[in-house]
C-alpha cells in the first residue's frame, strides 16, 4: 500500500549538497558550458516519411568518438499512419499537440573532477575554481543508462573510477582523524 505523503521520510537537508547543486546549476549557464557543447556538436538532416527535411543534432563523445543525442528537448509525436503530429486525448493535454521528451545521452564533463579524488574536498574556494573552469577544462562525454555496443557510457566509467579513488582518499583522511562527512562542511 502506498504511504501517505506525511509518513514519507524527507531526505535530510545537507547544506553542502544544496550549495553544490546550486553552483552546478549556475555553471550550466556559463558561456564555457554552451561552448563545450557547440564544439562537440555536429548536425545533419534526415528525410521524414512526409518528405520534410528534419534537422538532427548529435554530439561526438570525447571518450569513444561515437555520436549521441543531446539536450533534453521535446520532439513532436508523429502518427505513423498519417505522418502528422498527434494530439492529446485526455486530461489537460486534450486536443493539444503531443511532444515526447528526448532524454539527453551526453554530459558536459569536467576533465579534472570538481572534487579532486586524490585530495578529497578541500574547501568551497577550491571547489568553485575547479567547477568554473574554462572551456578547455570541459569535454562532452556519452552518458546513458545501461550498456550499448557492449559497453557502459564513458561518463559512467569515468565517474565510477573517480569515486573509487575518492573513496580511498576519504578512507585515508578518516584514518588520519579528519572529518570527511558532508554535514561538517
Ligand atoms: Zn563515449
Amino acid at each position: 500500500m502506498k504511504k501517505p505523503k506525511s509518513e514519507k521520510k524527507k531526505p535530510e537537508f545537507v547544506l553542502y549538497n544544496f550549495i553544490k547543486g546550486k553552483l552546478r546549476a549556475a555553471y550550466k549557464k556559463l558561456p564555457a558550458f554552451s561552448e563545450a557543447l557547440t564544439r562537440a556538436k555536429s548536425d545533419y538532416y534526415v528525410t521524414a516519411k512526409n518528405g520534410n527535411q528534419m534537422r538532427r543534432v548529435h554530439y561526438k563523445c570525447a571518450g569513444c568518438g561515437r555520436f549521441f543525442k543531446g539536450g533534453s528537448k521535446k520532439e513532436p509525436v508523429i502518427d505513423p499512419v498519417t505522418g502528422e503530429q498527434m494530439v492529446g486525448t485526455k486530461g489537460r493535454g486534450k486536443g493539444k499537440p503531443l511532444f515526447k521528451r528526448i532524454k539527453s545521452e551526453i554530459a558536459v564533463d569536467h576533465i579534472e573532477p570538481i572534487i579532486n579524488p586524490e585530495t578529497g574536498f578541500i574547501d568551497y574556494n577550491d571547489m568553485i575554481s575547479r567547477m568554473f573552469c574554462g572551456v578547455e577544462g570541459l569535454q562532452v562525454l556519452c552518458n546513458y543508462a545501461g550498456e550499448r555496443d557492449g559497453r557502459k557510457s564513458c561518463h559512467a566509467i569515468k565517474t565510477k573510477e573517480e569515486r573509487a579513488v575518492l573513496a580511498q582518499t576519504n578512507k585515508r583522511l578518516k584514518a588520519e582523524g579528519k572529518s570527511v562527512t558532508t554535514k561538517d562542511r
